[in-house]
């Protein structure tokens, strides 16, 4: 990445400034906070400790037992780690968990021939560039829908969570080989992918304080490094930042820039989602999968239907394949398609026949952003509360051999809370509900100055939120 690929100094002009009445705090004004996140060994520090949890987690999901209630892979990886991902470090930091995942730190080691400060040597790489017509997060929603087909299996077999992970693990290490800097969390990590749209909902940012100084400020060292760290990992010019969407908050800009220009804010949530730049149907259609995924997962996992329960199973091929094909339809086909209806027909009652159906298609399915974050929240509760304690005997007892290193062993299976599940769920779904309302009514006004149009805009597809809303709250308490 060179410095041709900087915005030009007209395009950062256009970087569209905080409205004044938007009010945020800096987290970064706090003298501690800031002093810990330019704290050179910070990021390696947080990555050492994720990864010796997931190197366990890979050779007890390899070697220990295929049992996967009492297999450290299973339960830590998509019991406590998927817990803390989406109850926490999502809603509450976006991209946290990217500056401390384990999986492209060894790759990016490597290439970097550092474990912590820029050397001077030469990166070890062939810094091939992404190809422009790949430069979007298709791969990313093919990559996650792919993943999704298997989840049972993956959810269940130690075996295959372990060849996942490690598949993962290589793949990365394989395009910090190949490419430049962090594609493969840019454009390729099925997890990441997801990360980055609910991250726009997140109360958190990071943004320069006063684009015009980076404007002017010609050494641009958070694109290109210098020898207080290393050039955005994310191929991301924060001078021109306006949304989480690609900030793997890895912290390397506030640590390069010697302008003291780059910040950490507490904000409103949500507030990307006003931002038009950089919207794009892929990022639509991730909102879709990511929906449909979770109603899917609600529906096979949770619901009377075990049938359905045996196929995504792959009890049968015949039966998977089935199920497969459903799930890819209803995610591509089904659930776009009756959003497209929904956006049709807004558009017409409010006589916004002049704003393209694609453009408005695409702008409103940003509204199911909070839906889906919640649906997932909603979601994750039935099984973590239910199963987080088996993370104790697991501890003790990695791999199933028998060991009791903490004495935590025998623990009994002791599931929290399970009656009060549902009124958590319930009011989780309706933030989500009034959430996603609520943005689709502001965007649907991004396309007319006039209130009663965009409420006529909005009105077709708060209906369709409402529905997916139901659906969910039925299974739930059914
Ligand atoms: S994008 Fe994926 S691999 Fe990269 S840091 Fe985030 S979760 Fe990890
Ligand atoms: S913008 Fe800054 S914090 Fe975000 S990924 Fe780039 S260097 Fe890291």
């Amino acid at each position: 990445m060179t410095r041709t690929d900087l915005p030009t100094a007209t395009r950062l002009r256009q970087v569209i400034h905080r409205p004044q009445h938007v009010r945020s705090f800096e987290l970064t004004s706090l003298r501690w906070l800031r002093a810990l996140l330019r704290w050179r060994p910070l990021q390696f520090t947080l990555i050492v400790v994720t990864l010796a949890f997931f190197v366990l987690a890979i050779l007890a999901s390899l070697f220990g037992t295929p049992v996967g209630s009492r297999n450290f892979g299973i339960i830590f990886v998509w019991i406590v780690w998927w817990a803390l991902l989406i109850l926490v470090l999502v809603p509450f930091g976006g991209r946290l968990w990217c500056a401390m995942c384990p999986i492209p730190a060894p790759g990016e080691w490597l290439q970097r021939r550092a474990l912590i400060a820029p050397t001077r040597w030469q990166p070890f790489t062939l810094g091939k560039r992404w190809p422009h017509r790949l430069r979007s997060i298709w791969v990313q929603n093919l990559a996650f829908l792919g993943m999704a087909l298997f989840s049972v299996i993956i959810l269940t077999r130690p075996l295959v969570t372990g060849l996942l992970l490690l598949g993962l693990v290589l793949l990365a290490l394989g395009f910090s080989l190949m490419y430049e800097r962090r594609v493969f969390c840019r454009y390729l990590c099925p997890v990441g992918g997801f990360i980055g749209l609910y991250s726009m909902a997140s109360p958190i940012e990071l943004r320069v304080r006063d684009p015009e100084v980076c404007q002017k400020h010609r050494a641009k060292e958070c694109y290109l490094g210098n020898e207080r760290g290393f050039g955005c990992p994310w191929l991301i010019f924060p001078g021109s930042l306006e949304r989480n969407a690609y900030c793997g908050l890895c912290t390397e800009c506030l640590k390069t820039c010697t302008m003291d220009n780059v910040a950490i804010r507490l904000r409103q949530p949500g507030l990307d989602l006003f931002v038009s730049k950089g919207r794009g149907l892929d990022e639509a259609y991730k909102a879709f999968i990511m929906l449909t995924c979770a109603l899917l997962y609600s529906v096979v996992l949770l619901g009377p239907w075990g049938a359905l329960k045996d196929a995504a199973d792959m009890r049968s091929f015949g039966g998977w394949a089935s199920y497969a094909l459903g799930f890819v339809a209803i995610n591509l086909a089904v659930v776009p398609g009756l959003f497209w209806v929904v956006t049709w027909l807004g558009r017409r009652w409010a006589g916004l026949e002049v704003v393209p159906m694609r453009r408005l298609f695409t702008d409103l399915a940003y509204s199911l952003v909070p839906l889906g974050l919640m649906a997932w929240v909603a979601f994750s509760l039935s099984f973590v509360l239910v199963n987080i304690s088996y993370a104790l005997p697991v501890l003790s007892d990695p791999f199933g051999w028998g060991w009791d290193l903490f004495g935590t062993r025998d623990w009994p299976w002791t599931p929290y809370a399970p009656v009060l599940i549902p009124y958590l769920q319930v009011p989780i779904l309706l933030i989500g509900l009034i959430s996603g309302v609520y943005v689709a009514w502001r965007i649907a006004g991004e396309h007319t100055a006039r209130p009663q149009q965009a409420l006529r805009a909005a009105l077709p597809v708060s209906a369709f939120l409402l529905a997916a809303t139901v659906v969910l709250i039925g299974l739930y308490l059914g």
